[in-house]
């Protein structure tokens, strides 16, 4: 008799946790992913601001499994999933593969979300992906060297002003990193601009910074924000975004148009199509931002061999948060373990433990909430420090963020400033190609 397939989508936190837990059993375990690494998404920002680089927080997924010998990495985007033949079907570059399970894990993650305004992604680039963040420090760097070099000086004030959209951890994040970067990083080094003058302004349609972190925390972040001269747009919604403006609309009716080049969308998230496919093909419910209403033992009602996990599934209580992830993936992965030792799992129910949460502001400024418990200031940047680095994959990762972290924060200096023009422009290029032209590309055809 063969031995039971599993196969994994996704290298992410879940999809990662899930193959590490299962590694060793007596079973065939294929992952499949669209990136060959995984991606710590929590320190995207520090590259899109130059503090870190890629590598430092996307080790290679390949080489993370490479010891588990029931393990095959397979570089494959997930375009459908046949529930009757039990078969993933995938494709890397123009090639079409099928590879089939016996169990199934979606961890496919979750992508930006627009809002119903999808155009918006071409001037205002989300932060999900490693191609995100590089193409956002290629845009940040671009418009202060278009700066220096623009005659108008309605242009100069366009380009030196940063619009990010979304005041969660992550458009808190960038806010703060870009106006640091602009007064810190940047003094000094132009002779026809003055970078401590951008302006970076923070949108969101909540009433405070950081809603989730509650009242207190969020009013502490917006006090830190002002100091660091980053200007608060709350109760506002963006309703209108071009290549040179962004228009908001306040909660009293009232309206303004920012004159803005480098805008960051940092606001709602979408789950990957993927949920979208195992709705159509399972008659499974998915929420407003397309995750899968899974059962209490995280499959997907009437198919006990497909688990959804992490940003893709719907469980009331559990937010998208890496530990949602990660604790999904363990549970799973023991359920699947119970089932090919033979043992009844069938009232295991997935309960999830809130960790906390935690931001950074700016160097040595972060909020925590965990339970009733608050820090903010320099304990909380430590405690934020040492879990984040304790969380990256690999110890070769956690050296080179600590080496750049040393740099970055001891001195305002950052090391990975480097921008291409393929990064700024990569994404928008290959859309207009179309989704099949890596291939045809790469073959010299186009
Ligand atoms: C900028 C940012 C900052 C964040 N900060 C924090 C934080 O501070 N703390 C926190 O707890 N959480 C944070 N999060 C949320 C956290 O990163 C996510 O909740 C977590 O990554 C979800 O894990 P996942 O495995 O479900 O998905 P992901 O980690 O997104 O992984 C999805 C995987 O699926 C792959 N994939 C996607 N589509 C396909 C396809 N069609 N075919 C094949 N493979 C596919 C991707 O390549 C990836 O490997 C942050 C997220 C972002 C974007």
């Amino acid at each position: 008799m063969s031995r039971h397939r599993i196969v994994i989508i996704g290298s992410g936190f879940a999809g990662l946790r899930a193959a590490r837990q299962l590694a060793g059993q007596d079973a065939d375990i294929t992952l499949l992913a669209r990136t060959s690494h995984h991606l710590f998404q929590p320190l995207l920002y520090q590259v899109a601001t130059g503090i870190l680089s890629e590598g430092d927080i996307a080790p290679t997924t390949r080489e993370i499994l490479k010891r588990h010998r029931n393990i095959t990495v397979l570089q494959a985007l997930v375009e459908d999933i046949d529930v009757e033949a039990r078969e993933v079907r995938w494709r890397n570059h123009n090639e079409s593969h099928t590879t089939g399970y016996d169990t199934l894990i979606v961890a496919a993650g979750a992508g930006q979300s627009y809002f119903g305004n999808p155009h918006f992604a071409v001037f205002a680039p989300g932060m999900k992906t490693i191609d995100d963040a590089l193409e956002l420090r290629a845009r940040i760097f671009g418009a202060f060297e278009a700066a220096e070099i623009a005659e108008d000086e309605a242009e100069v004030e366009r380009l030196l002003t940063f619009v990010v959209v979304g005041a969660g951890p992550t458009g808190v994040e960038m806010a703060g990193q870009i106006r640091e970067l602009a007064s810190k990083t940047l003094k000094g080094e132009f002779r026809r601009i003055d970078p401590t003058r951008a302006r970076v302004v923070l949108v969101d349609g909540a009433d405070r910074p950081l809603p989730v972190f509650g009242e207190r925390l969020g009013d502490k972040t917006r006090r830190e924000l002002d100091r660091l001269g980053v200007e608060i747009r709350m109760n506002a919604l963006v309703t209108d975004l071009d290549a040179s403006t962004v228009t908001l609309r306040f909660a009293d009716g009232s309206t303004e148009v920012i004159e803005s080049t480098c805008k960051v969308w940092a606001a709602g998230v979408q789950a990957c199509e993927l949920g979208r496919v195992l709705a159509e093909r399972t008659g499974v419910e998915i929420d407003r931002a397309g995750r899968v209403v899974v059962g209490p033992d995280l499959t997907v009602p009437g198919h006990p061999e497909i688990f959804v996990l992490g940003d893709m599934m719907s469980v009331p209580g559990v937010p998208g948060v890496a530990q949602g992830a990660i604790q999904s993936a363990s549970f799973a992965a023991s359920i699947i373990k119970d089932r090919l030792a033979g043992r009844d799992c069938s009232d295991r129910a997935f309960s999830y433990r809130d960790k906390g949460s935690m931001a950074t502001i700016a160097r040595f400024k972060a909020v925590v909430s965990m339970g009733r418990f608050r820090l903010t200031g320099l304990p909380a940047w430590i405690a934020w420090c040492f879990l984040h680095l304790l969380y990256i994959v690999g110890f070769k990762s956690q050296i080179g963020t600590l080496v750049h972290w040393f740099f970055s924060f001891i001195s305002g200096v950052r090391s990975q400033r480097t921008t291409t023009n393929q990064q700024m422009v990569g994404r928008l290029a290959l859309e207009r190609l179309g989704a099949h032209s890596s291939g045809r590309l790469v073959a010299g055809e186009e």
